[in-house]
């Protein structure tokens, strides 16, 4: 017996988003099924949908940020029951065993963990499909508590979006006192100006486009640096702690790297690939500055960044979408028109 499952997938690199009927596995003890309310939409689930990053296996069906309602559970779930809502984020599974796992960086599996989607299950082998359907099942150690009146569509960035800008500023201990720099301002770039202003820090935000200023201050920037004109980037040498780098696609990072403080660091949390052009270590070396990188967060920092933002009422800036809009959702995004996150509305899956 098999759960049957309507979604929205890419059947290749080229073929836009439409819709599949596909099966997912009856719920094993641990599991939690939940009915797909809301789905953030990913600049991953573009790269994914249309293999930027030379691993997908279609069909994908896209889709990391995902709310809804609990409709059953297996014999061994204490964590949830019927009715419940819950999130899932980026990851589905992982080994469970290894030290980064044991230490809550379920991210980092020794063993790679399991992607939500374009994963494959540790335990069947299946393929994973993502949260663009109506239906999804993961064990209860992957599933999210929604906090007791979070906004649930607004809330669904939070599940990458939110802790993959949460993971680096808790990991370099962002505070008051700190000076952040967040590259971008996309859905992660606007998370991480809310959440580093709300941790109580000082900050900046580096962007292409001046039309974005107004935005930046209500998000929570207090100073914005275009980086496209020289003078005001040269103008802000030794500033920063750390500088969040949200941008998708390859940049030069050369420019950035002189602005962050003694021992700051640049962390990359959004391309995937080799720096080009090249970084010179000049400025590395001369600031004992690092540049890194971040992969989303573990489970228990995902529950505690949840808790963070149902507390200090932080969610994302959302536009609702119907599911069938999805091809035209992406068109925007790589246009940087989108304010800051589309969420798509599950209901509108066969509308
Ligand atoms: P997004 O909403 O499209 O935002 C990206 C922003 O980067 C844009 O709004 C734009 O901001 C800037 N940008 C876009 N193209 C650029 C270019 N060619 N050069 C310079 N700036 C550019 O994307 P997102 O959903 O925030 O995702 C950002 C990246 O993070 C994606 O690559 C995604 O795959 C990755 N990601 C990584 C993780 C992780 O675990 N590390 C998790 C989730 C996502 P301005 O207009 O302000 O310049
Ligand atoms: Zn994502």
């Amino acid at each position: 017996m098999t759960l049957n499952v309507l979604g929205y997938a890419a059947r290749s690199a080229q073929s836009p988003l439409a819709p599949l009927e596909f099966t997912r596995r009856d719920p094993r003890p641990d599991d939690v099924v939940l009915e797909v309310l809301y789905c953030g939409v990913c600049h991953s689930d573009l790269h994914q949908a249309r293999n930027d990053w030379g691993i997908s296996a279609y069909p994908v069906v896209p889709g990391h940020e995902v709310v809804g309602r609990v409709t059953s559970v297996g014999k061994d779930v204490t964590k949830f029951k019927p009715g419940d809502f819950a999130g899932i984020g980026c990851m589905v599974d992982s080994c469970r065993q290894c030290s980064p796992c044991r230490h809550g960086l379920e991210q980092y599996c020794e063993e790679g963990n399991v992607q939500t989607y374009n994963g494959v299950d540790r335990h069947d082998g299946l393929p994973t499909y993502g949260g663009y359907s109506n239906t999804i099942v993961a064990s209860q150690d992957f599933v999210l508590r929604m906090p007791a009146g979070i906004d649930l569509q607004a809330a669904a960035p939070l599940l990458c979006a939110g802790i993959t800008t949460w993971s680096p500023l808790r990991r370099w201990k962002i505070g008051q006192g700190s000076k952040v720099a967040v590259i971008g301002l996309g859905g992660l770039g606007h998370m991480a100006l809310k959440l580093a202003n709300a941790l109580g820090a000082d900050v900046t935000l580096f962007t292409r486009s001046a039309n974005k200023e107004a935005d930046a201050r209500r998000l929570g920037a207090h100073h914005i640096v275009l980086s496209t004109d020289d003078a005001q980037v040269a103008a802000v040498k030794n500033q920063y702690d750390l500088i969040i780098d949200t941008v998708p696609y390859v940049h030069d990072i050369n420019p950035y790297v002189p602005t962050l403080n003694l021992d700051g660091t640049l962390v990359f949390v959004g391309f995937l690939g080799d720096i080009n052009p090249m970084l010179n270590t000049l400025s590395l070396i001369l600031g004992r500055r690092s540049v890194a990188g971040s992969c989303i967060g573990g489970i228990a920092e995902t529950q505690e960044m949840l808790d963070f933002c149902a507390q200090h009422g932080i969610a994302s800036d959302i536009e609702m979408i119907k599911m069938r809009d999805i091809n035209a959702a992406y068109e925007r995004m790589l246009k940087s028109d989108v304010k800051y996150r589309f969420v798509i509305d599950m209901a509108s899956l066969r509308a």
